[in-house]
């Protein structure tokens, strides 16, 4: 069974003077302990899929499926739950609580699931020294660098151990060594506790992490093994392109 599952998933806004198919009959499964990255050019689609995924948005047409069964069937509590308990989400901007600590913006999903405040601060903790933040629990976002604060955003998701974790562009805010140890980390967490991951990114280094990438273009999706050598041009487009922009961006 997949952990998430898109069936022929269809998701339209109105633009200025027509309709933009911003994901076109997308059909994709990430299953249990899989992490698959997502390219593709800006405008592609890949933001409104994941808040498919996510249930943050609903399909035009076409099912979205966590653990075999269809978001469709849920009720808006049983939605927020499902939302709050069985999904980690990462978006590139981490919308931290001013003026609360780390340690206690990584615990507010637990805290919201009624887990008491000492042992959500512990749980929390364990998570921040996971993304290297140990020796900043205390500290309010302002006092936090760009790149921590993302960190504390990842360890927020993460702090319940959910089943699915979707990702936005999760190292757009760190440099390529911070960058690689998230991606190591949400890769390990995968592996370790079968959770399926989606990941939106233009780090190059997210491919050799990956078990598949997927590319994103007009809102349709292609893919290939990652690793294997018969890729199809827009995959083999996407890496390379993200590679020279990884590249040119080095010191
Ligand atoms: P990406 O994340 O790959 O940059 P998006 O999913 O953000 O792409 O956008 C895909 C297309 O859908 C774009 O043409 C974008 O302008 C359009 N779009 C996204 N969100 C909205 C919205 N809320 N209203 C209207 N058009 C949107």
């Amino acid at each position: 069974m997949s952990r998430l599952e898109l069936r022929k998933v269809v998701k339209h806004y109105r633009g200025s003077d027509e309709m933009v198919r911003a994901v076109d009959d997308v059909s994709l499964r990430v299953a249990p302990g899989e992490l698959v990255a997502l390219y593709g050019p800006s405008g592609a689609g890949k933001s409104t899929l994941l808040l498919l995924a996510a249930a943050i948005e609903r399909p035009d047409a076409g099912d979205v499926r966590f653990d075999g069964r269809s978001l469709a069937a849920l009720s808006p509590g049983e939605l927020a739950l499902h939302q709050r308990r069985n999904v980690g989400f990462v978006t590139q901007d981490p919308h931290l609580l001013p003026g609360v600590p780390a340690v206690e913006n990584a615990a507010l999903k637990l805290l919201a699931d009624r887990v008491s405040l000492r042992e959500a601060r512990r749980h929390a903790g364990v998570w921040l020294d996971r993304v290297g933040l140990g020796h900043r629990l205390g500290h309010e976002p302002a006092r936090l660098s760009g790149g921590e604060r993302q960190r504390v955003a990842i360890a927020r998701a993460l702090v319940n151990e959910p089943a699915l974790v979707l990702a936005d562009e999760p190292t757009g805010n760190l440099d390529s060594r911070a960058g690689g140890e998230v991606l190591a980390l949400l890769a390990s967490v995968c592996r370790e506790r079968g959770a399926g991951a989606l990941l939106v990114t233009h780090d190059p280094q997210a491919a050799d992490v990956a078990d598949r990438v997927l590319v994103l273009r007009d809102g349709r999706v292609g893919a290939r093994d990652a690793g294997s050598a018969d890729a199809p041009s827009a995959a083999a487009d996407a890496q390379a392109a993200a590679a020279a922009t990884a590249r040119s961006a080095l010191p």
